[in-house]
């Protein structure tokens, strides 16, 4: 069984066709008042959760699109925000 990702314009296709752009961490935070520091960790730091993430893929042998799913870390699997297969 081959790993698929869901596109919201084309459907579900081959995992092979996209391109990972990394866990959803909401907008960046704002500069002002932060330590370059701080926001270097805000913006390049990564959670790496053990589960259901929600994540920016791109389908890059395709539409084009940028889009965010959810997917279990652990299994690589697409999932639900609760972890259940979809
Ligand atoms: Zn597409």
């Amino acid at each position: 069984m081959s790993f698929t990702i869901t596109c919201p314009i084309c459907g579900k296709r081959d995992l092979y066709e996209f391109r990972f752009g990394n866990e959803e961490r909401g907008p960046a935070p704002d500069q002002e008042g932060l330590t370059p520091r701080a926001y270097s960790e805000a913006v390049q730091m990564h959670t790496a959760v053990g589960g259901p993430q929600q994540e920016w893929w791109y389908h890059r042998d395709g539409c084009g699109v940028w889009f965010t799913t959810w997917r279990d870390t652990l299994t690589g699997r697409e999932t639900d925000e609760k972890g259940n297969i979809s």
